[in-house]
């Protein structure tokens, strides 16, 4: 399953705030073996909402789309995705009647921002938040709130399937450059996906559908490096 990612909020292209939804969902994603495809970041504004997620929802099997929902000036995400599948934004049932149903909820709290979906969409509980989510056809629209997003996205996790993907890392004390020949030499033996990540050490991260394939792939490339290594 191809999914993209859009990530909404004027703060995270400023870099106030760290794009940690988007490294999260990532994660979930790729340990259930879907695969994100792309990853936008884009400012709340309707217009660039409403085109980015109509053509990734054309593209993708999937798009999760954060930030911008409730009740605040700022948030337009609910209102762009009900214009990329031309539908109004009217209040919907399953809204007011999710409001009901918790009765923790204030009178204020029920605003149009909280109970106007697009109209048609899947209502998302929101397990650790007011504002609810929604999905329409492919899209699911979450909250920008991390937690409250990943709350949400338990609800839907299910959702999102793929192959099965097994990881071993391997850590080298050794420059990056030192491990060309190796790594070229491993991909040539083993029809693995290799990663490498250089930092204090490199970290390299073999991948496959095959468990016993990763393991005889990563060992091959252990015996290996320990010639190039600094240990
Ligand atoms: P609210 O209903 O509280 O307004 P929201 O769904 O509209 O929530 P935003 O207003 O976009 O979400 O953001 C709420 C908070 O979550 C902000 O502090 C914002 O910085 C943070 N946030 C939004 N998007 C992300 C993201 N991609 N990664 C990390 N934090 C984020
Ligand atoms: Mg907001």
């Amino acid at each position: 399953m191809q999914v993209a990612l859009v990530t909404v909020g004027d703060e995270l292209l400023a870099g106030d705030t760290v794009n940690t939804n988007a490294a999260w969902l990532g994660q979930q994603l790729h340990e259930r073996g879907a695969t994100v495809a792309r990853t936008i970041v884009i400012p709340d504004e309707v217009a660039t909402i409403q085109a980015d997620v109509a053509a990734l929802s054309e593209r993708y099997d999937a798009v999760i789309v954060t930030g911008g929902v409730g009740p605040t000036h700022d948030d337009v995400t609910m209102d762009a995705v009900a214009s990329a599948f031309d539908r109004e934004l009217t209040e919907h049932a399953d809204a007011v009647a999710y409001f009901q149903r918790h009765d923790t909820y204030s009178a204020a709290d029920l605003t149009t921002g909280t109970t106007h979906l697009p109209a048609g969409a899947r209502l998302l509980e929101n397990p650790r938040g007011v504002a609810p989510g929604a999905a329409v056809n492919n899209v699911y629209v979450l909250p920008g709130v991390p937690d409250e997003m990943k709350g949400m996205f338990e609800t839907v996790a299910d959702e999102f399937t793929g192959e099965q993907v097994y990881t071993e890392e391997v850590s080298v004390d050794a420059p990056e450059s030192a491990l060309i020949d190796t790594i070229a030499a491993l991909q040539e033996a083993y029809d693995v996906t290799v990663g490498s990540y250089p930092g204090d050490r490199v970290r390299v991260k073999i991948q496959h559908s095959d468990a016993d394939t990763v393991r005889a792939a990563a060992d091959w490339f252990r015996d290996r490096v320990t010639a190039v290594s600094r240990e």
